[in-house]
């Protein structure tokens, strides 16, 4: 019977890092003395009952096996580690830290948005069973304690050599050999699902990003405002209010910013808190996508720009004196 909230260990992907899994499986084995976890290792390959004697030996409680004979690659082993974690639930995985397993480490950590700490020298578990990472950190030069806060699952990879191999002279025929064979949906193997959760997760991502109604403050850039020096100065003030940039058609047209940033008629509608336009004129084209703005703020040389009777605020200055002020201001408040 397996429980939830277990110690998961990962195996290599090949025998050659029997021994660094078997170093890992050591150190899970001593965690679990203290927090009366179960050791779980996450195996898939072919069946070798002397191999798997020797993980138990070493502290594994419980053998979770996929039969896969042919050879496994990352995208494959990582869609059966992640199956293991969906079903068992544990609560803290540890890998081998050889080549490919440290890419199956980063993907599932995506994948399950939980703390990976990379190249752990010590994992301990505190009086409230909380487990800590310990790894070297700022060029050696400190050891850093890393506590996952965001997930209940929290992982770490680990060097060869970190830990001590330890066995615990389970040998006899009827110690607890315990394997679960575990039989992994091929259809959905074939399909790789990892690479489409990876891909809609990094496509989510990017979409986010560029879904200019994602953001409540957005600065555009119009044709008075096209200079390199002064568009440098607008992602400045961009980043520092988490605004989105946007553009009007002429500065799209310049290949200035991507067309999926362009605000108007041939681009998108926008109804941010506050639209600040920058060198703007105000042609209908871009009014229609800009006129349900909560407020509008607009900067621009000439009086008489038609983007004047639609702003709240009509500052009749250069956009760079504008921007200036506005960078200083931003200074003297970050320094407060
Ligand atoms: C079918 C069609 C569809 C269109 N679709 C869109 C659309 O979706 N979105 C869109 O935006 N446009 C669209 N247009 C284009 C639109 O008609 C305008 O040409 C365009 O909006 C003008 O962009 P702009 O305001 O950046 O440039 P301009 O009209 O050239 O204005 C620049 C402004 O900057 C000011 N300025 C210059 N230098 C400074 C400075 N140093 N400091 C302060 N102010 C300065 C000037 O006084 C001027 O008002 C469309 C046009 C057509 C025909």
């Amino acid at each position: 019977m397996i429980s939830n909230n277990s110690i998961l260990v990962v195996c290599g992907l090949n025998v050659n890092s029997d021994e660094h899994t078997m170093q890992i499986i050591s150190k899970a084995s001593e965690l679990s003395h203290q927090t009366k976890k179960q050791v779980l290792l996450a195996v898939a390959g072919n069946y070798d009952e002397l191999r798997f004697r020797a993980f138990t030996d070493c502290g594994a409680d419980c053998i979770i096996f996929w039969e896969y004979t042919k050879s496994i690659g990352i995208m494959k082993y990582s869609s059966f580690i992640s199956a293991v974690i969906r079903e068992y639930s544990p609560e803290i995985v540890l890998f081998p830290a050889t080549e490919s397993i440290k890419s199956v480490a980063a993907i599932i950590s995506s994948c399950f948005e939980a703390g990976l700490t990379a190249d752990c020298i010590d994992i301990i578990c505190d009086e409230d069973n909380k487990f800590h990472f310990y790894r070297a950190a700022v060029s050696n030069s400190v050891i850093a304690k890393i506590v996952g806060i965001n997930s209940s699952l929290s992982m770490g990879t680990v060097k060869e050599g970190e830990f001590k191999k330890k066995t615990y002279s389970k040998n006899d025929e009827n110690d607890n050999f315990q394997i679960m064979f575990y039989h992994m949906n091929t259809d959905e193997i074939d399909k790789d699902y990892l690479d489409d959760i990876v891909d809609i997760k990094y496509r989510e991502k990017v979409e986010e990003k560029t879904n200019i109604n994602n953001y409540s403050i957005v600065f555009c850039i119009g044709r008075g405002a096209e200079e390199s020096q002064t568009i440098e100065k607008i992602y400045r003030l961009a980043e520092a209010y988490n605004a989105c940039v946007v553009g009007t058609k002429a500065v799209i047209d310049d290949n200035i910013l991507d067309k999926a940033f362009q605000v108007g008629q041939s681009g998108k509608s926008i109804s941010p808190s506050i639209y600040i336009g920058l060198g703007v004129s105000g042609a209908n084209q871009h009014i229609v996508g800009m006129k349900n703005s909560q407020l509008i703020i607009a900067v621009n040389h000439d009086a008489d720009a038609p983007i004047m009777k639609y702003a709240d605020y009509a500052i009749i200055d250069d956009v760079n004196v504008f921007l200036d002020k506005m960078l200083d201001m931003l200074v003297s408040y970050q320094s407060e």
